[in-house]
């Protein structure tokens, strides 16, 4: 009989343990508490595939950002989503910081980053002609990058949902019990067993894991906040220049992102509210003070949204991975924090593969690697567009303005494997929502898109499931979806 292995969580990590254990002969099944995959820590942080200088050597950290870093480029082409090597710079403010500069170098070369080097002024202010004029050198990591963190998520997700995995959404796990033959995992839904357990629950994950080993870890939820800068502001920034951490503290990133924004944070505050992902005014002057002290002139007045993501950070600093040694077939992926995104392909390789030999799991036949993405209508050539429009109309109507999002594309984010059931859903698959008017223009089209789609009423359709429902009345006299027809966006 087939072996059956739970993944809770359908964050970065365990979408990238979906996808690479999905090359394994099992029954896979991914329980996820909110209504979609990415609603976590992986739809909120910095985006950076980070070269990995930063982990102490030695580390899991290390290992894993150094390996997630260098399989990026390869698994974005296999998934079909965005990828540049634009390159990180870590600049140093005071001639004082300069050896702090080079230990950083130091334990980068111990890391095994190539190309690493130390840079002077001059080439620091050609190669990034915004920098303050107190920057007196930099490092410079060439294979830094960025990505765009909902569709390698997703992408993932789907990847893995192609290949057989089952994912659950709307399931919370309440608590797991380990019997002689595997695991009891009691959700919201109904209880569920299993061969084996992954733990990818993000800042939940020392919950499950204390609930089976007396081995115990703590998490941490420690917040970042952010504020991303309009297109506009596209081109102030070529590379992700950090700052070295020195007497004004640990500083902030400034960032180009995949999409031609810029991304300014993140704070460091530990909380205890594992939901507390909300801005605070405080925490947003705090990410324009410091980022100041690095870049000139930082657009802010472009600013078009501000949010915060919530690092898992585990007391000892790094990622927790595979079995406790009292409960065996429970494999963690916990205390995932940063380079946790940069580390998920890794860590989904690894972890499979350490599973799939625990289980005696066979690899499959047939295992698809390639995923096609949605298709971007806007950055086709004008031939390619026109011949797309002629094969499917849907294409020529632009429902999103800001960022040129076509009905098309929108369909196809709600119909594809695990589509879009939200505004959110479709917002983070193909970006309606995201350019500088925040949705406020094209939400109501993309309601009726989805209501049309899905054969749900518009009052159902919400912006982020469960109870996020937009319609909340009733105009005099209209039904709910009379009240709304035939309105123009
Ligand atoms: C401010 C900030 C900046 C960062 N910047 C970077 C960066 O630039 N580069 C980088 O490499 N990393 C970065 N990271 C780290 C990276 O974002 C995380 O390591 C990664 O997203 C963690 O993914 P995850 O899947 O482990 O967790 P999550 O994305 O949080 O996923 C966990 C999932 O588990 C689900 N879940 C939880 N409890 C239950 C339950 N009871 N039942 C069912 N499901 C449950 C949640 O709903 C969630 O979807 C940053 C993090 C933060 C906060």
């Amino acid at each position: 009989m087939k072996k059956t292995i739970v993944i809770i969580g359908a964050g970065v990590t365990g979408s990238a343990i979906a996808r690479y254990l999905s090359r394994y002969d099992a029954d896979i099944l991914v329980l996820e508490k909110g209504e979609d995959v990415c609603t976590g820590t992986s739809k909120a942080n910095s985006a950076i595939v980070h070269a990995g200088f930063d982990a102490k050597p030695g580390t899991l950290m290390a290992k894993y950002n150094l390996e997630g870093s260098e399989m990026m480029e390869d698994l974005s082409k296999e998934l079909d989503i965005p990828y540049d090597r634009c390159g990180s710079l870590v600049v140093c403010l005071t001639e004082d910081g300069i050896p702090g500069l080079e230990a950083l170098l130091e334990k980068g070369r111990q890391n095994g980053v190539r190309e690493l080097e130390i840079i002077g002024r001059e080439r620091l202010k050609e190669m990034e002609p915004n920098i303050a004029d107190e920057a007196v050198a930099a490092l410079w990591a060439p294979t830094g990058a960025i990505i765009c963190p909902f569709e390698l998520t997703i992408a993932l997700a789907e990847n893995a949902a192609e290949n057989g995995v089952e994912f659950r959404f709307n399931t919370e796990v309440l608590r797991i019990q380990k019997d002689y033959h595997g695991f009891f995992i009691e959700t919201g839904e109904g209880t569920v067993h299993a061969d084996a357990v992954v733990n990818a629950s993000g800042v939940y994950s020392d919950i499950f894991h204390n609930q089976v080993s007396e081995e115990k870890i703590h998490i941490t939820p420690r917040k970042g906040e952010y504020e991303l800068l309009d297109h506009e502001a596209s081109g102030y920034v070529r590379h992700t220049v950090f700052q070295l951490p020195g007497p004004y503290g640990k500083g902030v990133l400034v960032t180009p992102t995949v999409h031609d924004n810029v991304l300014v944070g993140p704070t460091a505050l530990d909380i205890e509210d594992r939901e507390g992902t909300n801005t605070t005014a405080g925490g947003l002057r705090e990410v324009q003070t410091k980022a100041t002290l690095a870049m000139k002139d930082v657009p802010f007045r472009k600013t078009i949204t501000s949010f915060a993501g919530l690092r898992a950070h585990e007391d000892r600093h790094d990622f927790i991975l595979g079995e406790p040694k009292d409960a065996p077939f429970f494999f963690d992926a916990a205390g995932i924090e940063s380079p946790g995104l940069t580390s998920a392909p890794a860590i989904g390789k690894a972890l499979s593969e350490q599973i799939a030999e625990r289980l005696g799991l066979s690899k499959k036949a047939e295992w698809k690697a390639e995923r096609q993405g949605i298709v971007k209508a806007g950055e086709l050539t004008l031939e390619a567009r026109n011949e797309l429009i002629r094969q499917n109309p849907l294409y020529g109507r632009i429902i999103c303005r800001c960022e040129s999002i076509s009905e098309g594309e929108i369909v196809d984010a709600i119909h594809r494997p695990l589509g879009a059931k939200s505004l959110d859903g479709v917002k983070r698959r193909v970006r309606a929502g995201m350019g500088r008017c925040q949705a406020g223009f094209c939400s109501p089209r993309v309601m009726e898109i989805l209501s049309r789609e899905l054969g749900i009423p518009l009052s159902e359709v919400t912006k982020a499931g469960g109870k996020s429902r937009i319609i909340t009345g009733v105009l005099k006299g209209a039904a709910p979806d009379e009240a709304c027809e035939g309105k123009e966006a």
